[in-house]
């Protein structure tokens, strides 16, 4: 099961995630960082890099960060997809 990014991400948006990423599989918006979840390969990398907890394996993710966690593959399938992350 790929990697989420919730919305515990917003307002932070630390980056730690991207530079252990071994895919390059994780884009950014204005609002928070993002996993492709048919680019992620579940390494774990990014999971304990996050400052504020934002990640978690699909299959783990608290019923209150459903919504955010959709959003993961859904963004992607918008008109306005994330782009690579700023440094
Ligand atoms: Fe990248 Fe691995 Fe995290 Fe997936 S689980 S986003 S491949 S670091």
């Amino acid at each position: 099961m790929p990697y989420v990014i919730t919305d515990l991400c917003s307002d932070t948006k630390d980056r730690a995630c991207v530079s252990v990423c071994p895919v390059n599989c994780i884009y950014e918006d204005d609002a928070q960082l993002y996993i492709h979840p048919d680019e992620c390969i579940d390494c774990g990398a990014c999971e304990p890099e996050c400052p504020v907890s934002a990640i978690f394996s699909d299959d783990t993710v608290p019923p209150e960060r459903e919504t955010s966690a959709r959003l993961n593959r859904e963004i992607f399938e918008s008109a306005t997809p994330p782009g690579p992350p700023r440094q």
